[in-house]
C-alpha cells in the first residue's frame, strides 16, 4: 500500500511555568517519541482514555501544535520544513473535524458564510462556483441547502457535527482528522454520524486518521488501530487481528470494559482498570502502565519495553511478549 503520512520519533512536549524561583519547570511529554504510518485510503483508529496524548497528536501531525523531536512526513516532505505558501497549500489536503462542533463553528455566522469560508480563504471559484459547491456539500452531509441561512445554535447536536463535515469538505481534501468527532453526540446519533463519515470513505477514498477514547467507535470504523497510553503507542494492529487477539494488558482492559449482556461473558475478563491514568508530568518508573497491570512484574518497574512486532503488522509494547 502506498504510504500518505509518516510520523517518525515524534515528540511534542509542553514546559510549564515555574511558580516559584529557582525550581526547574515541569515538562508535559504529550507525544513521547511515537512512530507509525498511514497508508493511503486507510482508517486509523487512535484510542487511549482522556490525557493519553491522542489529540495533541493529531494537532501536531497538522502543525497546529509544535513538535519537540522527530519527523512528520506528508508524501515524503516534512510539513514542519514547507515554506507558509506550500503549507497553506497542504492545508487544502488535510483537513480536521473537531468533538465540540458548537464551539468550533462561529455563532455569529450563517452555516453558508462559514461554508464559503474556506473557499474565499484559499481564493477557490467564483461566489456562483462557491454557492454550488456549499449546496452540493451541504446534501451530501445530509443537511438541506434552504437552511444555509440559519446560525449554528438553530440546529441540533447532530446536524451541527454534520456542518462541520460539511466544512472539512469544501476544499476537496484527501486526508482528514477526526478528533473525538462523535463523543459529544448521543449514541443514535453517533452511529449515524459514524456511517456519514463512512459513505465519504467509500465515495471519495479519503485517507482517515479517527481519534476517540470509545473503543467501540474506534473498532466501528477502523481499518487499523493504535492504542495509546500516556503519550506512548502500547499496541498496533489491523482492527480484526486486534478484535481476535488484543495482547497488551491496558488493550485487554479496554475490551474488556465493553458492557455485556450475559454475565456469564465477563468470565475469564482482566479486572476492570483501576485508578486514573497517572500525570504525564511525572509518568511512572518502567512501563508507564506498570502500577495499574494486573500483569505486572519486577522488570516492568525499571525498564520501558520497546515497541515489538509480534507478528505480521502487530506490534505490542510489554514484557510478557519479550
Ligand atoms: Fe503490564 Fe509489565 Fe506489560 Fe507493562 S510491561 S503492560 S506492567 S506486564
Amino acid at each position: 500500500m502506498e504510504k500518505l503520512l509518516e510520523v517518525k520519533n515524534l515528540k511534542t512536549y509542553f514546559t510549564l511555568k515555574s511558580e516559584n524561583f529557582g525550581v526547574k519547570p515541569e515538562v508535559v511529554k504529550a507525544v513521547n517519541d511515537l512512530s507509525f504510518e498511514v497508508n493511503k485510503g486507510e482508517i486509523l483508529g487512535i484510542v487511549g482514555e482522556s490525557g493519553c496524548g491522542k489529540s495533541t497528536l493529531g494537532k501536531t501531525i497538522l502543525k497546529l501544535n509544535h513538535k519537540s523531536g522527530g519527523e512528520i512526513l506528508y508524501n515524503g516532505s516534512e510539513i514542519f520544513d514547507l515554506s507558509d505558501k506550500d503549507l497553506k497549500d497542504l492545508r487544502k489536503k488535510m483537513q480536521m473535524v473537531f468533538q465540540d462542533p458548537f464551539s468550533s463553528l462561529n455563532p455569529r455566522k450563517k452555516v453558508g458564510s462559514l461554508l464559503a469560508q474556506p473557499m474565499k480563504i484559499h481564493n477557490m471559484g467564483t461566489k456562483e462556483e462557491i454557492e454550488a459547491k456549499i449546496d452540493k456539500i451541504m446534501e451530501e452531509v445530509g443537511i438541506n441547502p434552504v437552511y444555509k441561512g440559519r446560525f449554528p445554535h438553530q440546529f441540533s447536536g447532530g446536524q451541527r457535527q454534520r456542518i462541520g463535515i460539511a466544512r472539512a469538505l469544501m476544499l476537496d481534501p484527501e486526508f482528514i482528522i477526526c478528533d473525538e468527532a462523535v463523543s459529544a453526540l448521543d449514541v443514535s446519533i453517533q452511529a449515524q454520524v459514524l456511517n456519514l463519515l463512512l459513505d465519504l470513505h467509500d465515495k471519495y477514498k479519503f485517507t482517515y486518521i479517527f481519534i476517540a477514547h470509545d473503543l467501540a467507535v474506534v473498532e466501528f470504523i477502523s481499518t487499523r488501530i493504535l492504542v495509546m497510553y500516556l503519550g506512548k503507542i502500547v499496541e498496533s494492529a489491523d482492527k480484526n487481528e486486534l478484535v481476535k487477539d488484543h495482547l497488551h494488558p491496558y488493550t485487554k482492559a479496554l475490551f474488556d470494559a465493553f458492557p455485556v449482556t450475559d454475565p456469564k461473558g465477563r468470565e475469564n475478563r482482566e479486572p476492570v482498570l483501576m485508578g486514573d491514568v497517572p500525570s504525564p508530568i511525572n509518568p511512572p518508573s518502567g512501563c508507564h502502565f506498570h502500577p495499574r497491570c494486573p500483569r505486572v512484574m519486577d522488570k516492568c518497574r525499571l525498564e520501558y519495553p520497546p515497541l515489538k512486532e509480534v507478528s505480521p503488522g502487530h506490534k505490542v509494547a510489554c514484557w510478557l511478549y519479550e
